[in-house]
């Protein structure tokens, strides 16, 4: 028997033996949903696990209360290996995007790899990104340095359909608030309508679509558009998810809304702010290691395909991860593919025995793709030549 497959048995073995402890971080996670921002006691749980196996652990992390960062170092260090960790809930829904089995699994890999016997150096990291849903949050720690030394990153989304490869869209949110003068409305030339300005913004925003590729995404809600229908509104306020294909082409289009915005408040006299949100970029998956993962979870039964045409992407601040480091966010289906993401659906998907079965076979996929790493300096040079290449060929032209 050869010692990459010794290995994985190995790690087969070591994440089968920790199943209940995984099973109940996963189920405790899911039964005490958090917000972003707010996962207290998904990173006590998660924390005390990875310490108990040897991890050393950094919490706060790098500007973020309920951020965390684990280490374990394998014979004499080397290329650091991350397993990304999510666990933020969605309101009213609870894990109805399943992030209670993102952390699971991000834990179980880290323990997998760093319990394998097999003679590698280098690092097991598991970094804890909290509020994926509303905050940005991997954004947040890109920039405050919170990636740095990390030379790989992988994680894995529950889903409806095993995926390898797929990309995500560049997003973010737009905030736009009108200011006016308020007036009695059987005078309204004595006001300002900051409603008015804000409903022209809604059609100019139309009109632009016409002009926009058509990867161009937005739809936005009034948060604020007066008190009362005698009263001329003074103040208005609109809030938009903006997306597209690249985050080069979301600044075009956050630009050209910035300007019907401005020409809104010329026409009716209100005040226009315009608030741009973080943005995530567009997700650039690494093929090589899709390609080991998938080669690792064959060994498990399980079939990873690429997408089908046509097959509705979403957005997430992984991307910007994939734009500084080589890496994988790849889709294990823990339920049929009428199940929708955020859905009640999805939610009770999310802890079941399905569910559980599919955490054990992550973590151990992900456990064997960063063993591949760390055993092979070949692999990670074709990993990393892709990369270099993929970020110098995909800078897109904005028109
Ligand atoms: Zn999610």
């Amino acid at each position: 028997m050869s010692d990459a497959c010794n290995a994985k048995e190995n790690i087969g073995y070591e994440i089968d033996r920790i199943r209940p402890a995984l099973c109940d971080l996963s189920h405790k996670i899911h039964a005490n949903p958090e917000l972003g921002f707010a996962e207290h006691k998904a990173v006590q749980w998660q924390t005390e696990l990875l310490q108990d196996h040897g991890f050393s652990i950094e919490t706060p992390y790098s500007g973020l209360e309920t951020s965390y960062k684990a280490t374990f170092i394998k014979g004499t260090g080397g290329p650091a290996i991350a397993f990304l960790a999510e666990y933020d809930a969605l309101k009213g829904l609870g894990h109805a995007c399943g992030h209670n089995l993102i952390a699971a699994m991000a834990v179980g890999g880290a323990i997998g790899l760093a319990k394998c016997t097999a003679p590698v150096n280098g690092k097991v990291v598991v970094i804890g990104c909290p509020a994926e849903e509303t905050g940005h949050g991997k954004v947040i720690l890109l920039n405050n340095g919170g990636f740095d030394g990390i030379d790989f990153a992988m994680m894995i989304h529950p889903g409806n359909r095993n995926l390898i490869g797929r990309s995500g869209l560049a997003s973010t949110r737009l905030d736009i608030e009108f200011f006016g003068k308020a007036a009695h409305s059987k005078e309204p030339a004595e006001g300002i309508n900051a409603l008015t300005a804000l409903l022209n913004t809604f059609t100019g925003i139309d009109t632009l679509r016409q002009v926009w590729r058509d990867d161009a995404r937005i739809n936005g809600i009034i948060t604020a558009g007066g008190v009362a229908s005698n009263v001329i509104p003074e103040y208005a306020a609109a809030t938009f998810t903006v997306r597209s294909r690249t985050g080069q082409y979301l600044h075009k289009m956050i630009a050209d809304i910035g300007r019907v915005a401005d020409a809104a408040a010329l026409v009716t006299g209100a005040k226009s702010k315009v608030t741009t949100g973080l943005v995530s970029t567009e997700r650039y998956p690494n093929r090589v290691m899709g390609e080991t993962f998938k080669a690792n979870m064959a060994l498990l039964n399980e079939t990873m395909t690429y997408p089908p045409a046509g097959l509705q992407v979403g957005s997430s601040d992984f991307g910007n991860v994939s734009m500084v480091i080589p890496a994988i966010h790849e889709y294990l289906a823990i339920a049929t593919t009428e199940v929708k993401n955020h859905t009640p659906e999805m939610a009770g998907a999310a802890c079941s025995p399905r569910s559980d079965a599919v955490l054990v076979k992550g973590a151990q996929g992900l456990a064997m793709t960063g063993h591949d790493i760390l055993a092979s300096a070949e692999l990670r040079k074709r990993i990393v030549d892709e990369f270099q290449q993929t970020m110098a060929a995909d800078r897109q032209e904005v028109s």
